[in-house]
């Protein structure tokens, strides 16, 4: 029986028939599938399930003519008449509690609508594997004492597991507990002294709670971090949403403001959560936050899924409060949150690359709205979208101008690479060198920046000028040593290179460029004795060797480090007292709005390395375009006068801040179908923009990497003033498309990634 059927009757009076009234009454849950079927769909509920079926579980509904059963969210249930059509029932109910909260519900429905996502989709990415796939529980054999009398006196290992096993118990268990290891375990077994009882449900262990924090003396803040702090607390006590930017030079001390926002957070009983670019990037900050809570989520990319969710388990209990992870870390399902920072706001890695191309900045925002919570953005370098809304937008920001504990922002050099008596026989001009001399002399540490891997960039022909591309794709072919092997930066193909130029025969091939791997051979060879290291994701492809690399790097066990971006950000070590920029605008003329933001962005943070202790430092930024305004302003430390030089900019492009963006790519094994189907999409768009002036549509084009594994690209964008009126138009220009089958295309709203 339905529940509550005696009311429903009194809305129905003079139809006493009991059956008649059950079938058109009952109860109808919405559910969303993961993939496949873009829409929302109804199945009733039968009876018997109808205790079970809410919003946030999953249930097995049939699925098209064959009923194949599906998997799928409920989204939403009502009760009462059912439509006139008859509706297929769900199956069976998958999850004993829901899985999302219904602010969750909301919130990936919010976020389907903002980046034109497929609603499950979004459900899928703001689960953990491991929560989705947790029926799948290990279960682990018991073992206990059998009483038998032992043949031959048992050995002190043995008597100290049978001690344990009196009560039944796992191995890991008895092991932990006796301090004996396996062989012991598996001849008591043999003997009959110890047997198999059962078994029990094994869910995954939390990581092992920190140490208890040291209690540290906490540094006097200085003025502008006691503001920045109070800006914070102010909501954060009030129980109120605002946005606050912490606008701070490298070194100004942002960090030590969230720890003490978080501090107060945990104060107030509340849970807070930290976002920060990849969390294998910046040990240092999770360090930090360790040493200062003790029991922190680290939610980073090299945890199992049955770790993921163990952590999700125990934020959503409320066990722990500080939760500290990269982007999806935004969807922790904490049920006291109290405040959000997201630490290297700028960093374009808080959005994600694949459907649902979300951006954490804007889901944070919606979630810290909901919950009346204070959103803290902090950057030395603050993306020019986070700029305008403080000058517009009602965001708040706070200035953190200065070093804290009397650092000195570095002296910054420029060495002008076009200038002939500038050049050296390798990257490192004569300029950098003395530089590296004089950072090694006083004590020193060195890093180098150079953001290209691998050995050579490219491998060219000296005969007739032709680069080796990669079979599979539009781009050149990167020289690794050692094994002199071509990989593709694009779709990580290694190749054996050829002996002769494929396209004249000439046997005179060379590495031309210079990547990571060739600038350490030459550190090595222009500073012998110097003790070098390399960190690029060549070296820190094992988990830990990021870790270990830069604790050699703080015990002064190395004396100079060249790495690509990833030596560039959060990283506090005193003793670097210069900081070599190799070629500061290898990023400054790619087709990208952002190419010139992205520029002055990596150097400004990689120039904050140098010069943290009490020596002081240098930068050297190596470079052929020292006037360019990226360059200028990172080297004055100015970050503002490159906002300033670039709103202009932007805003005659209509591009963001002032105008948003959505781009459309399309991929094909074959290039004409997909320069068809562009130009089909554009005119698609052109008639639901209906002549709007305001709207202007570019493409179809070749992307800027025209191929990658053998697909072709094409790209279109869309500009406009108002980014809801943009994603209405390409919502009706491309609803009920059907896309051909050697097609695939994507949608991705404010794009940060334009290759
Ligand atoms: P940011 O996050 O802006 O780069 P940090 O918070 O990492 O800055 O601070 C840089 C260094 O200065 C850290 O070692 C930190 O412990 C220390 N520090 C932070 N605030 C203060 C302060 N008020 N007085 C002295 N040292 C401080
Ligand atoms: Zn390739």
């Amino acid at each position: 029986m339905p529940a509550g059927p005696a009311p429903q009757r009194e809305l129905f009076p003079g139809r006493p028939d009991w059956e008649e009234d059950d079938r058109r009454q009952g109860m109808v849950a919405t559910v969303v599938l993961p993939a496949g079927v873009d829409k929302p769909l109804d199945y009733l509920v039968p009876p018997e399930l109808a205790a079970r079926v809410e919003p946030g579980r999953r249930v097995q509904v049939p699925l098209g003519r064959g009923n194949r059963l599906r998997l799928a969210y409920c989204v939403a249930v009502r009760r009462g008449e059912l439509p006139p059509q008859p509706l297929k029932a769900v199956v069976d109910v998958e999850d004993d509690k829901p899985l999302l909260s219904p602010r969750m519900l909301e919130l990936t429905a919010w976020m389907a609508d903002r980046w034109l996502a497929r609603r499950g989709e979004v459900l899928e990415a703001v689960l953990p594997a491991g929560v989705r796939l947790r029926r799948r529980i290990r279960r682990v054999p018991v073992f206990v004492a059998t009483g038998a009398e032992p043949g031959r006196r048992p050995t002190a290992g043995q008597r100290a597991v049978l001690a344990a096993a009196a009560t039944p118990k796992p191995l890991d268990e008895l092991l932990r507990q006796s301090g004996a290891n396996r062989g012991v375990v598996s001849r008591l077994l043999k003997a009959g002294l110890l047997t198999e009882q059962g078994s029990v449900e094994r869910e995954p262990e939390p990581e092992p709670p920190g140490p208890a924090p040291a209690a540290v003396e906490l540094p006097t803040l200085s003025p502008p971090q006691e503001r920045a702090l109070a800006a914070i607390l102010d909501p954060l006590r009030g129980g109120r949403h605002e946005t606050l930017v912490l606008f701070g030079v490298t070194g100004s001390g942002k960090t030590e403001v969230y720890l003490r926002a978080v501090a107060e957070t945990l104060a107030h009983g509340k849970q807070a959560i930290v976002l920060v670019p990849e969390i294998s990037l910046t040990p240092q900050t999770c360090e930090r936050f360790r040493n200062r809570f003790g029991r922190v989520a680290v939610l980073h990319s090299h945890l199992t899924p049955a770790e993921r969710h163990a952590h999700w388990r125990e934020i959503a209990a409320g066990r722990v409060s500080v939760i500290v992870g990269a982007r999806s870390a935004i969807f922790a399902p904490a049920p006291r949150l109290g405040l959000i920072v997201i630490d290297e706001e700028h960093e374009h890695s808080f959005k994600q690359a694949t459907a649902p191309r979300y951006h954490a900045r804007d889901v944070a925002e919606w979630i810290a709205q909901r919950e009346g919570v204070p959103l803290v953005l902090g950057s030395a370098t603050p993306a020019l979208e986070t700029f305008s809304r403080c000058l517009t937008g009602g965001w708040q920001m706070c200035r953190l101008p200065e070093r804290v504990g009397g650092s000195q922002l570095p002296a910054v050099l420029t060495v002008d690479l076009r200038d002939p008596k500038a050049r050296a026989k390798g990257a490192i001009s004569p300029r950098l060198a003395a530089g590296i001399d004089w950072a090694i002399n006083a004590g020193g540490q060195v890093m180098l920046l150079l953001n290209r891997r691998g050995f050579a960039t490219h491998v060219q022909c000296r005969s007739c000028g032709h680069a080796i591309h990669c079979p599979q794709c539009d781009l050149g072919l990167t020289l690794h040593q050692p094994g002199s092997r071509g990989i593709c930066h694009g779709c990580g193909l290694v190749n054996r290179l050829p002996a002769t130029c494929p396209e004249c025969g000439t046997a005179d091939l060379v590495p031309r460029g210079t990547g990571t791997q060739r600038l350490e051979d030459q550190v090595r060879a222009r500073f012998r004795g110097l003790r070098v290291a390399r960190m690029d994701a060549d070296t820190t492809r094992s988990r830990g060797s990021h870790d270990r690399t830069l604790s050699a790097f703080r015990r002064r066990e190395i004396d100079l480090l060249v790495g690509t971006q990833m030596i560039a950000k959060g990283l506090d070590f005193p003793d670097v007292m210069l900081v070599g920029v190799i070629n500061a605008d290898a990023a400054l003329h790619l087709a990208d709005f952002r190419a010139a933001e992205r520029t002055c962005q990596l150097v400004t943070q990689v120039a904050g390395r140098s010069g943290r202790g009490p020596r002081g430092g240098r930068v050297v930024v190596q470079t052929s375009t020292p006037e360019h305004p990226a360059i200028r302003a990172a080297v004055v430390h100015d970050y503002e006068a490159f906002i300033r030089s670039e709103l202009p900019i932007r805003e005659t492009l209509l591009y963001p801040p002032f105008g948003s963006v959505i781009r459309l790519v399309v991929r094909s094994l074959d290039d004409q179908a997909a320069a068809d189907w562009g130009k089909h999409l554009v005119d698609q768009l052109r008639k639901a923009a209906g002549g709007e002036p305001a709207i202007r549509i570019l493409g179809p084009a070749p992307a800027p990497i025209s191929r990658i594994r053998d697909r072709f690209r094409w790209h279109l964008q869309v500009h406009g003033p108002d980014g809801e009126q943009l994603r209405n138009l390409v919502r009706r220009g491309t609803s009920g498309l059907k896309t051909p089958e050697k097609v695939a295309w994507i949608v991705d709203v404010d794009p940060v990634e334009m290759l």
